[in-house]
């Protein structure tokens, strides 16, 4: 079957013939591939065509697509262990695995990223026994209803929701202050510090395109959060076991309370964690009064996965050096490019995630600087790559990841349809 047959019929039967919006590749000239299977950095389409993936799944497949080994233990535990709504040995296995290795004491899984910092900030307003969230413009922390706030001008303007549905009295308790920008949150603590239970942030934000964040805003967000006594939660559910084994709290050396994983710990399976200090993880039930739960919550098939990616990670050390060498080279040679052809941009990078912004500006550190792109620029450049197999995303305001199953021949080949652009 066509891929346009399948996505006209699928639009029947499904909003926009999607499950996610982004996929819909809304006012582009050409319609999204319909993806069938996908093998380490490659995915295919309906029809055959071949894609160098840049996309993987928006993030978790460092490993690249059915990695032989991970797949193996998947199989393995589903044949004998699909669903028990019980305590697992699995389930303890991935917790070591991600605790010992982020660093955190204790760690809830659930089901997705939206419901690990959704049930983060919970946990966090449990503790502190305060209702206020500290939210930047531009990061992103899922689909939950106090979090879909538009990015209003300027520090403590009236919240206005971000999307339909959304109660304005669902948002009354978020604050949006600027990413990377140590005033607007200070000036939010100095009027209302008493009454923040936390501050979410990305410390690489991923969501705004990649924009990350300077050491000093996080160390402000760290000691600015302790000197008031609320929590500082990083979300690492793009971040986490990808730009570093530590993540982000490893590439900056702060720590923070909370922390929020999804993506990569649940090896290309749905899956998302919070953790961080006993103290705060024993107020969740059944041993303390905050209610969270999950009928699907460690389910054992998602956890194989997770251990089987995580132990792959951890006992390879070398592939986080061997992103690094490939992302590196990839910026280097995409500047070369963009620059013989006169085209203004920019790039951020952190680790194997990176942006190419196209924009006048010289940097992209905040969710203002990011809108100014060109977005039909952008999509321009996007509709051109994907049509000749290069996979990267529909908009400008996301990541371009590499996994460990990229060679320089595919970035070679993502730079000769770069060229011909
Ligand atoms: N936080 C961050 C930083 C994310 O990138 C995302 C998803 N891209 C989410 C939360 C939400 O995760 P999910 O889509 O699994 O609900």
């Amino acid at each position: 079957m066509h891929n346009l047959d399948i996505f006209n019929e699928s639009k029947r039967y499904m909003p926009g013939g999607v499950n996610s919006p982004v996929r819909a590749f809304t006012g582009f000239n050409i319609n999204p591939p319909v993806i069938k299977s996908g093998k380490g950095a490659y995915i295919y389409d309906e029809e055959g065509k071949k894609y160098i993936d840049f996309v993987l799944a928006w993030g978790p497949m460092i490993l690249g697509h059915s990695d032989e080994e991970v797949v193996e233990e998947a199989i393995k535990t589903l044949r004998e262990a699909q669903a028990f709504g019980a305590p697992t040995y699995l389930e303890l296995e991935l917790a070591k695995l991600i605790c010992d290795t982020y660093g955190i004491d204790m760690i809830r899984m659930v089901n997705s990223g939206t419901e690990a910092t959704m049930s983060a900030i919970k946990l966090a307003r449990g503790y502190t026994n305060r209702d206020k969230v500290v939210k930047f413009s531009g990061c992103y922390h899922g689909h939950f209803d106090g979090f879909l706030v538009a990015a209003g001008s300027g520090v403590m303007t009236e919240n206005i929701p971000g999307s339909a549905g959304v109660p304005k009295d669902s948002i009354k308790n978020t604050i949006i202050a600027n990413y990377n920008d140590i005033d607007s949150v200070k000036e939010i603590f100095e009027k209302l510090g008493e009454d923040i239970a936390c501050v979410i942030v990305e410390p690489v934000a991923g969501n705004m395109g990649v924009v990350p964040a300077t050491r000093e805003f996080l160390e402000f967000l760290r000691e600015v959060t302790k000197k008031y006594g609320s929590l500082l939660i990083f979300d690492e559910v793009m971040t986490g076991f990808r730009v570093a084994l530590g993540g982000a709290k490893e590439v900056y050396g702060i720590e923070p309370d909370l922390v929020t994983f999804a993506k990569i710990i649940g090896g290309g399976l749905p899956c998302g964690a919070y953790g961080g200090k006993k103290e705060i993880m024993e107020m969740l039930s059944p041993i303390g009064p905050v209610y969270q739960a999950g009928t699907m919550s460690g389910n054992p098939v998602v956890m194989s996965m997770g251990v089987a990616t995580l132990r792959k990670l951890i006992n390879n050390k070398y592939y986080y050096e061997q992103l690094e060498l490939l992302s590196s080279y990839m910026q280097r040679e995409i500047e070369l490019i963009l620059n013989n052809r006169g085209i203004s941009f920019v790039i951020n990078r952190c680790a194997s995630m990176m942006t190419v912004f196209f924009t006048e500006d010289t940097t992209i550190k905040n969710y203002e600087d990011a809108k100014r792109c060109n977005v039909d620029f952008y999509r321009r450049y996007a509709e051109h790559m994907i049509t000749n197999g290069i996979y990267i995303s529909p908009s400008q305001f996301e990541a371009m990841f590499l996994s460990v199953k990229h060679t320089k021949e595919d970035i070679d080949r993502f730079l000769d349809v770069l060229r011909r652009f």
